[in-house]
């Protein structure tokens, strides 16, 4: 393993805190607060999130990143900021001021909705969508239909943490998904 790689990978199994019916019983919450609030770990993560918006030869090939509210806003300004990137909030219901395209899908129990600016993109913009956890794959579909809509296309997905028992991944089939840690 490469220093960046074992650094990687210490920092995912010692500063991602399991928080048990969080918030609500039976759920898992993973809660990266811990990561967040070290340094060298936070960079690490950050570097390897920026990897999904380059070519082979390490130079970028996104327009744009989209984070989603809130954890993804965290990682993925960052993440706009390394590649040379524009940043882009898709926030929750009633928070953006502009004109917005919504997307309403389901979640466990209820619905949720996600908003963004119609005129958030450029015709054609490459976007990398970041987001914390990919669990049932909901929220970055919805996600990914509001890029469409703008007109904008998704080149990519990086998420820090993929529960793969919810198989989200199935999901997004038409899209590169890359997670840093599978549990
Ligand atoms: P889903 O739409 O089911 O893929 O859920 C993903 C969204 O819900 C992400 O924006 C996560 O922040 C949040 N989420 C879902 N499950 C968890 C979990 N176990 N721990 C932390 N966040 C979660």
């Amino acid at each position: 393993m490469s220093f960046e790689a074992s650094a990687l990978h210490g920092a995912l199994s010692t500063l991602i805190r399991d928080v048990p019916d969080f918030p609500e019983p039976g759920v898992v919450f993973k809660d990266i607060s811990p990561l967040l609030a070290d340094h060298e770990a936070f960079r690490t993560v950050v570097d390897a999130l920026t990897v999904s918006g380059q070519d082979e030869q390490g130079v970028a090939n996104v327009d744009k990143v989209v984070g989603i509210e809130a954890r993804g806003f965290i990682l993925a300004a960052p993440v706009a900021l390394a590649l040379g990137a524009g940043f882009v909030p898709i926030r929750k219901s009633g928070k953006l001021p502009g004109l917005t395209y919504r997307e309403t899908y389901s979640l466990e129990y209820g619905e949720a909705t996600l908003e963004v600016h119609q005129d958030a993109f450029r015709p054609g913009d490459r976007v990398l969508i970041v987001d914390d956890v990919l669990a049932t794959g909901g929220t970055v579909n919805a996600a990914s239909r509001l890029v469409g809509q703008c007109g904008a296309v998704v080149s990519a997905v990086a998420v820090l943490i993929e529960l793969g028992f919810l198989s989200g991944r199935e999901t997004l089939a038409d899209h590169s998904l890359d997670a840093l840690t599978t549990v």
